[in-house]
């Protein structure tokens, strides 16, 4: 009986390998938080996100020297539906969070490289502390190489509120970000990773065509586009580590 589906799943990829192939796309995922230079106040547990300015450009360099094409989040999502395979050289670039830095360290060296990012918001820090102000995120709605994306209003872990709460801190985020930038908002990061099976159906019923989530954990096993996994970049990896990582 087990020799008769192993055949017939065989058979089955023979004839329908586009089927085969919608399986087992494979893009990694690159979740960035800040890119600053290290200083004494900052935390050990800060630290494990965050990444300098040199290694950053050394990385984005590699992409660019290595013929990498970073796409964003939202067109990769599409692929993924469609069941078309990406490029095996395909990358996706994320930043969390909405901090200062993006505008001031990470666009210039975007824009140098010619290359590509999605960058997840919460509205309801717009202007506070490290975080970027309305009119930073209204600036990067016109880039073509940023793609802005919805992190919740407050970054709440959303396992932690009512399913009402969720849906709003969800729901608010998307509507104030479009309004921000004249442009439909589809992908969405769950603070803190913070994420399950009905919180996928809900950002999945709200308009999102994906959700990211901060594990590691190997794409194959994810079976929704939107608890998706991603690749950490902290400060503790050396180029080696990136490139590593992009190798999968
Ligand atoms: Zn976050």
């Amino acid at each position: 009986m087990k020799n008769k589906i192993v055949a017939l799943f065989l058979a089955a990829i023979l004839v329908f390998p586009n089927v085969a192939l919608a399986r087992t796309y494979h893009v990694p995922i690159i979740m960035y938080h800040k890119v600053v230079d290290i200083c004494p106040s900052t935390s050990k547990k800060d630290y494990a996100f965050y990444i300098t300015p040199k290694l950053f450009e050394a990385e984005m360099r590699y992409l660019r020297n290595h013929g990498y094409k970073t796409i964003f989040m939202k067109d990769a999502a599409a692929a993924i539906a469609a069941g078309k395979n990406i490029s095996g050289n395909s990358v996706v670039l994320t930043f969390d969070d909405g901090t200062s830095d993006f505008p001031e360290t990470v666009l210039p060296v975007l824009k140098k490289y010619n290359l590509h990012a999605t960058i997840y918001v919460n509205p309801g820090f717009n202007g506070k502390n490290d975080r970027m102000t309305w009119e930073d995120i209204m600036a990067l709605g016109h880039s073509d190489l940023v793609e802005v994306a919805a992190h919740t209003m407050d970054h709440v872990n959303l396992t932690t509120v009512s399913l009402d709460e969720a849906r709003s801190q969800i729901e608010d985020s998307k509507t104030v970000i479009e309004h921000l930038i004249d442009k439909p908002v589809v992908s969405f990061a769950y603070p803190f990773g913070g994420h399950n099976a009905d919180l996928a159906n809900m950002v999945q019923s709200l308009g999102f065509t994906s959700g990211v989530i901060s594990e590691q954990i190997g794409e194959e096993s994810s079976s929704t586009q939107f608890i998706l996994p991603r690749l950490r970049i902290g400060d503790t990896n050396h180029i080696e580590t990136f490139i590593k990582l992009l190798r999968g």
